[in-house]
């Protein structure tokens, strides 16, 4: 390691809304983290379901019809398609009827009548998208709408990773709103501690630390976004075959995986399976995960028990 090694950036913005940042480590870390948060801003502008001049925005906008798209976005939505597959259905990005119909976590949210519920939950199913890979078009069901809100940021995190390591970088966090990547290892100690969040506190509470080197961690949890009418929780993932928002056992699943894209495209799906399939699927991918549920109770899979330290003794690991 020379000194230049040890010069350090951060970088703090908001997009893909929510809170994004970078630390790079190395000498030309300003140079490199610039073009990483204009790569976000243009994969936003062109990825963005609220967009109606983004891809996103247009396929949406052409319900019914064919719409051709770029590689990158054609190669997303694939990509989609099999992480929906590999839950069951319970990812399904053409939950954007759903997502619109809830409003959970704003302002307007309201429950919806069973009578709107039926209608809109019909409109989704992810096996209606048809996709011509020759042409790189792709054509929705009429009235379907897609949302890549549960799968964009694990894919840029992966993107921008590539990017900073084609550059130099060789130690790192890219932290895309709790989307988190890790380059190499930590120049000063080694692994990188990352904090589990606490689901019933205030965000930087912790119920432990993680040590990992290299690595995507990537958690989708009620705390995020919700909204509460006559005492019950409304998360902001819904269940595509009930229509409804989720409100399970599970408050929190961390992903650990070495794409953060994997991480990202279960974190939802697994989120509504539930523990014991998620843990299922985990194993058959060899990957790892951090379940904290509403009993305050904490699971973790065998690969990463070693790594993990319980910080909040309300907590109890099983
Ligand atoms: P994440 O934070 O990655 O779990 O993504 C959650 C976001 O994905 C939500 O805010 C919705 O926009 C969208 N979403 C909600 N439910 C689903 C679902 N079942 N499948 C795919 N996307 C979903
Ligand atoms: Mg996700």
């Amino acid at each position: 390691m020379n000194f230049n090694d040890k010069q350090k950036e951060e970088f703090s913005f908001q997009a893909l809304g929510t809170n994004c940042e970078f630390i790079i480590y190395g000498c030309n870390a300003k140079y490199i983290g610039n073009i990483g948060k204009r790569e976000v801003e243009i994969f936003e502008k062109n990825f963005s379901s609220y967009d109606g001049n983004s891809e996103i925005g247009k396929i949406n906008k052409n319900s019914g019809k064919l719409t051709e798209l770029s590689r990158e976005c054609f190669d997303l939505i694939k990509k989609s398609i099999f992480y929906s597959e590999l839950t069951e259905g319970f990812f399904d990005i053409t939950i954007k009827p759903l997502v619109n119909l809830w409003s959970v976590g704003k302002d307007n949210f309201n429950i919806p009548s069973d009578k709107t519920i039926n209608k809109y939950r019909e409109l989704v199913d992810y096996k209606k998208i048809e996709l011509r890979e020759q042409s790189s078009e792709i054509k929705l069901n009429s009235g379907q709408q897609i949302d890549l809100g549960a799968i964009a940021k694990g894919y840029m995190a992966d993107k921008l990773k590539d990017i900073f390591v084609t550059l130099g970088v060789k130690s790192g966090i890219i932290n895309l709103g709790g989307n988190i990547v890790l380059i190499g290892s930590n120049i000063n100690e080694k692994t990188w501690t990352i904090g589990i969040q606490d689901p019933f506190e205030n965000r930087g509470e912790y119920v432990g630390i993680i040590s990992l080197i290299d690595k995507s961690i990537v958690t989708s949890g009620v705390y995020e976004r919700f909204s509460i009418k006559d005492n019950k929780v409304y998360s902001h993932i819904i269940n595509p075959k009930t229509a409804y928002p989720i409100v399970g056992e599970i408050l929190s699943i961390s992903i650990i995986s070495n794409k953060s894209i994997d991480g990202d495209g279960l974190s939802t799906g697994l989120y509504i399976l539930g523990i014991e399939k998620s843990l299922k699927i985990l194993k058959e991918l060899n990957l790892d995960g951090i379940f904290i549920t509403k009993d305050k109770k904490v699971i973790i899979t065998e690969g990463i028990r070693k790594n993990f330290i319980l910080t909040n003794e309300e907590f109890n690991i099983v």
